[in-house]
């Protein structure tokens, strides 16, 4: 039996990964689920997978759900706070981390993983935008084992070669094929942009996700958060980074040699897929996803990325560029905007004005110990919430 943690359980991540592993309860054991505050959800997939433990995050949630847990004559244990998370990441029964909390807050626990030698699989984007080297650093000398989740980042380690270690040159690949829907909002007219809605922004046209990588869609934050990641994941430089944009969502991404060879992975727009993958790596799994139909697609479409309708690209760009903890800058200041965009607090074109002030006030630094990465990340919070207060 493979022992799996699954951080933020609750989530869009979180319920489609049991969802797979409810396919293959003969190979995959769930150890532990974690959520923030959602105490019915997570009451209910304990009913159903008799986890050893439960994290609350919350601490008024954690006696809730203990207190049903309890009436409903379940054993599970409930763990509380970030280091209930650490400690169920970590766990000596657990081979296996699916980690999918939302945003920084799912930083350590993923480092936690990574020392303690888990195979991670990585959902949680934010983790490694904001600490890039080290946590490169913490998988490789932990022997940790790296799994991308993202669908673009999966098509893309499904697409090199089985071997690949690092070295684009050494293996042939010229540049990284990072595909993007373009959103919701990729042929509204510009005007129309400041006074969308979060409803709007968070009805993509082909994926169902958290509202947080929704919103992050709709400004393609997300993709610019995505170049970041691929940068760390497979040591591009970001000159070797394309992103296209293919409003279909059928090809999850590619990979370009320089024998003119290009290699894409192709399927559903469904993250079970990917899931599926990094779960039973380097063997295959039933998903549940529905067979792509090619004749239904017919065809399949490609765009250059407008950096004047999404600006959020572009400072992503340009804070890879600059290094050290601007990445963690960005991506606080994004977390901050996007949830105020979501609290009706900040218009939606306000998002990247907010995280292109706090990149040009916030010195970045280069980055030598997690305590930067945690005070950049700190520091930009508080600058980007003065911004909308
Ligand atoms: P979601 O909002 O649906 O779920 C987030 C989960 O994290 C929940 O279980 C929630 O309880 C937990 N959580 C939230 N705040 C927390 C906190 N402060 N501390 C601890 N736990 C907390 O999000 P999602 O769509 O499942 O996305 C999860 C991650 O996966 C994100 O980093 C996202 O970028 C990435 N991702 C998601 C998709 C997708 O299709 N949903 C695709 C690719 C990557
Ligand atoms: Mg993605």
């Amino acid at each position: 039996m493979i022992g799996v943690t699954i951080l933020g359980s609750t989530g869009s991540i979180g319920t489609n990964t049991l969802d797979v592993i409810a396919r293959h309860s003969e190979s995959y054991q769930v150890i532990a689920l974690t959520a923030n505050s959602q105490v019915e959800r997570m009451f209910a997939q304990c009913s159903e997978f008799k986890p050893k433990y439960a994290v609350m995050v919350d601490d008024a949630a954690a006696a809730a759900l203990e207190s049903q847990l309890k009436s409903a004559g379940l054993d599970t244990e409930v763990l509380v706070g970030t280091d209930g998370l650490v400690s169920v990441a970590s766990l000596p029964e657990v081979d296996c981390v699916m980690a999918a909390i939302v945003g920084a807050a799912g930083l350590l626990p993923t480092l936690a993983a990574a020392r303690a030698s888990k195979r991670i699989l990585l959902a949680n984007k934010e983790a490694l935008v904001m600490s890039g080297q080290i946590f490169m650093d913490e998988v490789k000398k932990h022997n940790a084992v790296l799994l991308p989740v993202d669908s673009e980042h999966n098509a893309i380690f499904q697409s090199m070669p089985d071997s690949y270690q690092g070295n684009m040159e050494e293996s042939g690949v010229r540049q990284i094929l990072l595909t993007a829907s373009g959103g919701p909002f990729r042929t509204i007219a510009l005007s129309e942009l400041e006074s969308v809605t979060p409803e709007q922004a968070c009805a993509h046209p082909t994926w169902v996700m958290g509202r947080k990588i929704s919103v992050d869609s709709a400004t393609m934050m997300n993709k610019g958060l995505e170049v970041i990641e691929a940068r760390w994941l497979f040591n591009a430089e970001p000159s070797q980074i394309q992103v296209v944009i293919h409003p279909q969502s059928v090809i999850h991404s590619m990979v370009d040699y320089v024998d003119g060879s290009v290699l894409a992975q192709l399927g559903s727009p469904d993250m079970r897929t990917p899931i599926a993958n990094a779960l039973a790596w380097p063997k295959r799994i039933e998903a549940g996803v529905a067979k792509l139909n090619l004749f239904d697609v017919a065809r399949l479409d490609f765009e250059m990325p407008d950096f004047d309708r999404f600006p959020c690209l572009r400072l992503a760009y340009e804070a890879l560029e600059q290094g050290g903890t601007a990445s963690a800058i960005l991506n606080a200041a994004n977390e901050v905007a996007v949830a105020a965009f979501l609290n009706r607090k900040l218009k939606f074109t306000a998002i990247a004005a907010v995280i292109e002030r706090t990149l040009t006030s916030i010195q970045s630094t280069s980055i030598t110990s997690l305590d930067q990465v945690l005070e950049a990340d700190r520091e930009a919070r508080q600058f980007a919430t003065s911004l909308i207060q």
